[in-house]
């Protein structure tokens, strides 16, 4: 990978603009994001704020979309998604030569561990609050041969849409009418600590093939020819809520054990 000249991660760091795009959409990475921040150790905590700059982790959530016109940023263009086609695996798929979601999450955790500098391991960070959101994403892990569901056309409340951008946003908002801290708030259940390490449990591969099959239950589930309305939200509703909550958990044990 191409290493970035530290004057230039510090001026990007200042003066990106965050432009919401795909991906969860703004509020799915934001609701994450929330989660994981409630569940940071006091002292990873005070680590992280220093390096995202006084901001919480929610702030940063969906910078990673933003860079998307930045030349500079090129490098990073594959890594909010990986492609698995029907009935695959995540392990056995040809790889992307440019990178994907879970080699994203793996190299930010190399660059978090190692003795980088601040400024590098600050981009790092945001990346990896950003695509831990991503890999639990069911569109993103969908199959290149419609573009993780860009090319798979649904009917949505009578709106004409497609997959991926339904998953990221539209169900979501079918489902609730709730703002991220919202989302943060209401899809955490009353837990005990040892509920909440097994919701945490597992490696970023293991992860990265629930995506999967949860990604390959919804073609299933999602047929193309009818008006999809409260019994898609209501079947489905419940899964959302569970992939933003694991993402958020997950992410702070991530943190946790990183600093
Ligand atoms: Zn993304």
């Amino acid at each position: 990978m191409r290493a970035i000249p530290v004057f230039l991660l510090t001026f990007c760091c200042v003066f990106i603009n965050i432009s919401p795009a795909s991906a969860w959409g703004e509020k799915g990475h934001n609701a994450t994001a929330r989660v994981a921040q409630k569940h940071l150790t006091k002292c990873a905590e005070r680590k992280i704020t220093r390096l995202l700059d006084g901001h919480n982790m929610a702030y940063w959530s969906s910078w990673a979309d933003g860079l998307r016109s930045y030349p500079e940023y090129d490098f990073i263009r594959t890594w909010h998604y990986a492609n698995v086609e029907d009935g695959g695996d995540y392990a056995s798929e040809p790889k992307l030569p440019t990178g994907d979601v879970y080699t994203a999450v793996e190299k930010c955790v190399e660059v978090l561990k190692s003795d980088n500098c601040d400024s590098v391991k600050s981009v790092y960070l945001k990346m990896l609050i950003h695509f831990v959101g991503d890999m639990h994403c069911p569109m993103h892990a969908g199959r290149a041969s419609d573009r993780g569901g860009n090319g798979y056309t649904v009917t949505f409340r009578g709106r004409k849409t497609n997959l991926h951008s339904l998953w990221d946003s539209a169900l979501l908002d079918g489902a609730h009418v709730w703002s991220a801290a919202e989302w943060a708030e209401n899809i955490e259940p009353r837990m005990t600590r040892r509920q909440r390490k097994a919701m945490a449990a597992g490696t970023p591969m293991d992860w990265m093939e629930q995506t999967v099959d949860i990604a390959d239950e919804i073609y299933d589930g999602t047929p193309q020819n009818e008006d999809l309305n409260w019994d898609y939200i209501n079947k489905y509703s419940p899964l959302i809520e569970e992939q933003l909550l694991e993402g958020g958990l997950r992410l702070a044990k991530m943190l946790n054990e990183l600093f």
